[in-house]
């Protein structure tokens, strides 16, 4: 494993309390520290304006240019201050940076980066989502435009607890990007309907309280036949860990099991992890779990979904035609 990590990106902070905060990647370091995973530590590269604008509109770049001057909220959730632009490049330009690295080198390279990115669309708010979501420039989307220069289709598996509106958004339309998006259905950003695709956008929209066993039935169903069928050499995963157990925005219930599972599954590829989401113990031991499961491997006996879950499965087999 890699990580690409500056400490830029503790630069952006908000004035007061709010859950996206420089102490994330603090957590993230001791817990990583604690296991011995620190290491391997790569500054990232920062983006130029001409990047973003491979993935934004010229005055959205503009927009938040300003904004980053006035040092304020630029809607309810999403906060600037001077220092963000610096740490918004940043992370923009590390997930391209490892792009770079991942497509001849298969190993894990993880992007340790805020602010996070798979809520801002093109041009800011994405399908009619209320704000932001924390995010400024869509830094997964970055990645994804970079690996279209060496592969015909681009995987990309988003985890994290909220849909990924922003990048659904960014490559609508665009079919050889396969956009397989786990989901909490029903809260922040309201968009991610099972039936939502243009042909290579799946959504996992899964009920509230959904478990491990949910989620790993899910993964073999969908997420299986498609990297089976696509044989990618790099997955993308715009990784949050805000469907932990009780880590604060959501109600999803999962442990490190479901994490260690995914990073286990994805051990064939090289793999780029863009940090999204994650506020407390999702990022103290999601995170973790999921980087020693693609290091060492994870092995889970048979699970036993919700019948929900099982619905939600097989309407989704049927719209995506999957095996
Ligand atoms: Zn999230």
């Amino acid at each position: 494993m890699k990580i690409y990590y500056d400490d830029v990106f503790l630069q952006h902070k908000p004035d007061g309390y709010h859950p996206e905060n420089p102490n994330r990647l603090k957590i993230i370091r001791k817990a990583f520290e604690e296991k011995g995973l620190w290491k391997n530590v790569v500054k990232p590269k920062k983006a130029k304006v001409e990047d973003l604008l491979r993935v934004h509109d010229c005055n959205y770049v503009e927009f938040i240019r300003d904004a980053c001057q006035k040092e304020n909220f630029i809607d309810s959730d999403t906060y600037v201050c001077r220092e963000s632009w610096d740490s918004a490049l940043t992370a923009f330009g590390c997930a391209i940076h490892c792009v770079e690295n991942a497509v001849n080198n298969r190993d894990l390279h993880l992007a340790l980066v805020r602010p996070p990115g798979h809520h801002a669309g093109k041009k800011g708010v994405a399908f009619n989502a209320p704000s932001l979501g924390f995010c400024l420039f869509n830094n997964v989307a970055g990645a994804v435009v970079k690996a279209k220069e060496f592969f015909d289709r681009v995987v990309v598996i988003d985890f994290d607890v909220h849909h990924g509106n922003g990048t659904q958004e960014i490559f609508w339309d665009d079919l050889s990007v396969i956009h397989i998006d786990f989901h909490e259905f029903g809260i922040y950003p309201g968009s991610g309907a099972l039936e939502e695709t243009d042909g290579t956008k799946i959504n996992v929209a899964l009920p509230h309280y959904s478990n491990d066993d949910d989620y790993i039935y899910a993964w073999n169903e969908v997420v299986e036949p498609i990297l089976a069928d696509v044989k990618p050499k790099l997955v993308l995963v715009s990784a949050g860990f805000d469907a932990f157990k009780d880590d604060g925005l959501a109600t999803m219930e999962l442990t490190e099991k479901f994490y260690a599972f995914a990073g286990s599954r994805l051990r064939d590829f090289s793999v780029v992890a863009v940090l999204e989401g994650g506020y407390s113990i999702g990022l103290e031991r999601g995170l973790p779990a999921f980087v020693e499961g693609y290091i060492e491997g994870y092995d889970v006996e048979s699970v036993m979904p919700s019948a929900k879950v099982f619905e939600v499965v097989k309407k989704l087999r049927e719209i995506h035609n999957l095996r």
